[in-house]
């Protein structure tokens, strides 16, 4: 027991401070692709490495449209940009209530993201209680998920916590490109958790179905079959983002970080 106090003592406190200052991210930490559109003279070749096409890009390569809901942050159209056009960053903070947010492009064609009911802010504001939902992911979001329970991360700290049961969930926090054997299993997740309730995608595969898009096995995303407000991307997202985006629909952080923020 002496020893238990020593070591806490010795170690002070461990629990990071963000959301109040900003993160510490690791100098190799790869956040979100930037895109200088004006510069990118040719997005063929980015286009043509994207491990899951994110790039949507014209015949003659002049306009391109990126999808961050389908982005990994893998970099590698960074490496093939010889304009400099792209360039990798160490932002995280990209969660966003509207799909569409996501998609940035040559014309950044604005869009109201949809309003999260304030009532519902109102009411899960203070304390939260948050089901898991595994929908056939690679357990890689788990990973960043478990970590937000650590000293580290705390956060109980805010009044949210993980509970066993989606009847006693406020917020489904759901990962995985949504396998069709899971897609049942998902629909009676959410009715069976009481109203009102918030419903948040976690990853490229939550939000699109990522690296396994749609097909015979995957549905392609949370919203093909249940209501989403909250998009988290990211290949996982790391803990300080999983933070943003469940403080962002529960109405504690303002709707920053956006991509296609001006
Ligand atoms: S960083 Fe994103 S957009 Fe760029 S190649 Fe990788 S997955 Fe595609």
């Amino acid at each position: 027991m002496f020893k238990i106090l020593q070591k806490s003592f010795k170690t002070g406190i461990v629990t990071a401070t963000y959301p109040k200052t900003a993160a510490r991210v690791s100098e190799n930490f790869r956040g979100r692709p930037e895109f200088d559109f004006e510069r990118w003279r040719d997005a063929r070749p980015a286009a043509e490495v994207c491990p899951t096409g994110a790039i949507a890009v014209s015949d003659d390569g002049a306009s391109a449209e990126v999808d961050y809901g389908l982005c990994v942050f893998c970099g590698q159209c960074a490496e093939v940009s010889r304009d400099g056009a792209v360039r990798v960053t160490r932002e995280f903070e990209l969660a966003a209530t509207d799909r569409r947010d996501l998609v940035v492009s040559a014309t950044h064609a604005k869009t109201i993201g949809r309003k999260l009911d304030e009532n519902i802010r109102r009411v899960l504001g203070r304390s939260l209680a948050i089901r898991q939902v595994d929908a056939g992911s690679c357990n890689g979001c788990e990973l960043e998920i478990v970590a937000l329970n650590n000293p580290v991360h705390d956060i109980e700290r805010f009044g949210i916590h993980f509970v066993a049961s989606p009847r006693h969930a406020d917020m489904l926090l759901v990962t995985g490109p949504v396998t069709r054997n899971m897609e049942l299993a998902l629909r009676k997740t959410y009715d069976a958790t009481p109203d009102p309730k918030l419903v948040v995608a976690v990853g490229a595969c939550g939000i699109s179905g990522g690296i396994f898009g749609t097909n015979y096995a995957t549905r392609g995303g949370v919203d093909q079959v249940i209501p989403v407000d909250v998009y988290i991307p990211g290949c996982p997202p790391r803990p300080e983002a999983l933070l943003h985006g469940i403080l962002l629909a529960v109405g504690r952080l303002a709707r920053s970080g956006n991509p296609r923020r001006p």
